[in-house]
């Protein structure tokens, strides 16, 4: 079958030769596998249920006391929206009823101070970021209260990246200058797609207009990072609409763009089988879709950061990835090295050192718990050594990073070759495909191997083979 070469896919600026990047449909096909993402390692999915939440204060003690260098990144989850996105898959609370937030932020504000008991203030804090559900269904009194909440037991530095999800239905001009004012410097805009057809599909009506608008007012207001994010494989989709999709988001410029694959999986996520399945695009179409969808990027000068991730060249994500310093949150990319991350809010997941900790998924229990007294930690994992260098190896293939057999040795007192035979065995036909290079030196991720990092991490997930709970979503 004949490659598909886009024109403008030699735009990188890192001298691997993206003109080389040959992502042939024969290719997709082949690694068209279901798979995680990779925000951690291992997938949340695999956390074991019950994890004491005394495990955790352990984890927060030790490393306050030990691991003062480690910068803190914290996260904040506000369940709430208005209305119902059919394709969601966040874990989200649909109420019209405002009075639920003032009520949430008690709840939230209890479990601050518990954590923050533990934490003490001398540790520094360079990330922040607001997710849901709709962080601006609360209002900006709201708001303020939860920022002077946050300042009091965090330490934010002068140069923290304090993010925010953004809902283009539920924000005004004034709104972003509020968000400004209050110390945000980084927004991600909810797109998805921005044909009428599409968004009644997935009951999401959002007009260009509104959506230019916010992009606008969040760059006069300052915003530093204005991110964008696409999902393609939504219900009604082409590739002829989706192309326009593509276009009028590139007229308005984002520093970033996310280009997410909709997974859908009605048995797990009952909002989705309010879509109809006749609807959705075949895979052949997804497959034009995504490949249409990178080519424009690219010759419109943006740069594959990896996975489902494009940036401006003159993005700190691009500087990264080429100073091979990009890493992967619950976020996804990030210039931020290690640090520890604090979850507050329903369903919140941290992560202190080798440990992942998550709150309890039901608001309920949750506020329950916090209302007793009780951290409301539900399910955990503490990494074993083996675990600690498989994430070292599935992180560093996820961000395209080159692994070092020595330095992989002296870190962790083990042969990465004899240590990982199996693996190296298994990612042979990939190695056939020129998606991934190994020598007697080291491994690295060639320029087409980053479309499929996803498949190629899975290589070193021990407990991807196992039996699961939960449905992957498709690589492509
Ligand atoms: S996609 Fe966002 S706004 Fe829509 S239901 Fe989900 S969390 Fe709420």
């Amino acid at each position: 079958m004949t490659p598909v070469v886009a024109p403008g896919l030699d735009r990188d600026s890192d001298g691997q030769v993206f003109s080389d990047l040959e992502i042939s449909e024969a290719l997709i096909r082949r690694f068209d596998q279901s798979g995680p993402r990779y925000t951690s390692y291992p997938t949340a999915d695999r956390f074991r249920n019950g994890y004491a939440a005394a495990s955790y204060l352990k984890h927060l003690e030790e490393r306050t006391a030990h691991g003062r260098a480690v910068p803190l990144s914290v996260y904040v989850h506000l369940p709430f929206c208005e209305s119902l996105c059919y394709f969601c898959a966040c874990n989200k609370i649909i109420t019209k009823d405002h009075s639920k937030s003032a009520e949430y932020l008690d709840v939230l504000f209890r479990e601050m101070a518990m954590v923050g008991a533990y934490l003490g203030r001398q540790r520094e804090t360079v990330q922040l970021h607001l997710g849901g559900g709709t962080p601006t269904f609360l209002s900006a009194a709201e708001l303020t209260a939860l920022m002077d909440a946050l300042r009091r037991h965090f330490v934010f530095t002068s140069d923290a990246e304090l993010g925010v999800e953004i809902d283009p239905r539920t924000v005004t001009p004034e709104t972003l200058a509020m968000l400004a004012g209050l110390g945000f410097n980084r927004c991600s805009f909810g797109v998805q797609d921005f044909n009428p057809q599409v968004q009644a599909a997935v009951n999401r009506i959002q007009p260009y207009e509104m959506v230019r608008t916010a992009i606008r007012a969040s760059r006069d207001n300052g915003f530093e990072s204005i991110n964008a994010d696409l999902i393609y494989g939504l219900p009604k989709q082409t590739l002829d609409s989706f192309r326009n999709t593509i276009d009028q988001l590139i007229d308005l410029s984002p520093d970033r763009i996310a280009l997410y694959n909709y997974a859908h999986l009605p048995e797990r996520f009952k909002s989705q089988r309010l879509i109809q399945a006749a609807d959705l695009p075949s895979a052949e179409t997804r497959m034009q879709i995504f490949l249409m969808s990178m080519r424009r990027l690219l010759a419109a000068g943006y740069v594959y950061i990896g996975l489902d991730h494009f940036a401006k060249t003159n993005d700190e994500l691009n500087r990264a990835r080429l100073n091979h310093g990009l890493h992967r949150n619950f976020q996804g990319y990030t210039t931020r090295a290690e640090c520890d991350l604090i979850g507050f809010g329903v369903s919140a997941i941290g992560k202190i050192g080798n440990a992942y900790v998550q709150n309890h998924h039901s608001l309920n229990a949750y506020a329950d718990r916090v209302e007793h007294g009780n951290l409301p930690t539900d399910k955990g994992f503490d990494l074993s050594h083996e675990d600690v260098m498989r994430r070292e190896v599935i992180m560093a293939i996820m961000c395209s990073k080159p692994i070092d057999f020595a330095v992989f040795e002296s870190r962790h007192g083990v042969a990465f070759t004899a240590c990982f035979q199996q693996e190296l065995a298994q990612l042979a036909p990939h190695i056939d495909a020129g998606l991934l290079a190994v020598n007697a030196r080291g491994l690295h991720v060639l320029p087409t191997g980053r479309v499929f990092v996803r498949a190629l991490a899975m290589a070193f997930d021990q407990y991807v083979r196992r039996p699961r709970v939960v449905t992957y979503s498709k690589l492509i």
